[in-house]
């Protein structure tokens, strides 16, 4: 996976992005159609297409990315007011882009049920 991936080529910096955190696993960048004043999109660098796609193997790389997401949530400052992640899953979920991530929102009190 690589080349036709977005979010591959993001994680490869083949395309720029806002990165607000970055490892050997993990980037954390900013969306770039944001919907709320902060949304970040946490991916693996490694290509995974979503949840689905997830294998058990990777147990601790997807528990390593719940904590980044808290991690920038406090790094960010939205960590007191409270915030959400968000997987979109597959063409009901609302995934448009086919590599795993995770929204983080915050910054406004977000609605619910989502649309
Ligand atoms: P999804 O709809 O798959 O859950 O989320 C994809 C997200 O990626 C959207 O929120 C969209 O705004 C964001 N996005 C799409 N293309 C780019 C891009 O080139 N750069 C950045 N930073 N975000 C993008
Ligand atoms: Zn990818």
């Amino acid at each position: 996976m690589g080349e036709d991936c977005l979010f591959c080529r993001i994680a490869s910096k083949e395309i720029p992005s806002n990165v607000v955190y970055e490892d050997e696993q993990v980037l954390a960048f900013l969306d770039l159609n944001p919907q709320a004043p902060t949304h970040v999109l946490v991916i693996p660098k490694r290509h995974v297409a979503n949840l689905l796609d997830a294998a058990p193997t990777q147990q601790d790389l997807l528990g390593y990315l719940m904590l980044k997401c808290a991690e920038v949530a406090r790094q960010l400052g939205i960590g007191e007011g409270g915030f959400r992640v968000v997987a979109n899953c597959g063409p009901d979920g609302g995934q448009t882009v086919g590599h795993l991530h995770f929204h983080v929102l915050g910054g406004r009190a977000l609605t619910w049920p989502p649309g």
